[in-house]
């Protein structure tokens, strides 16, 4: 069974994104898709939607920051579990 969340990475989106506001950054810069659309952002009425994390995937982050890089509010950050033992 594939776990939800990532074992060794979880990547981590605070309520600082603006990705309801047309922020598409981590999403346009990640390399192995980690980043997803929650949704039309107008479907749920001007709410404030982070970007989603498609936690099956978070152990294959590279580690390469570009996604914390190119985020203006610095609304992510990628921990990494294992140095957390
Ligand atoms: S650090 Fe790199 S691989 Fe990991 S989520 Fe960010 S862009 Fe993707
Ligand atoms: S780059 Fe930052 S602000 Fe932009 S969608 Fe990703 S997490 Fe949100």
């Amino acid at each position: 069974m594939t776990p939800e969340r990532g074992i060794f990475v979880n990547v981590v989106v605070t309520e600082a994104c603006t990705y309801s506001q047309g922020c598409r950054a981590c999403l346009e810069v990640c390399p192995v898709d980690i980043f997803a659309a929650p949704g039309d952002p107008a479907a749920v009425g001007g709410e404030r939607l982070p970007i989603a994390v498609r936690g099956q995937l978070e152990d294959e982050c590279t580690l390469c920051n570009l996604c914390t890089d190119r985020c203006p509010p610095r609304a992510l950050e990628i921990r990494r579990l294992y140095l957390q033992v």
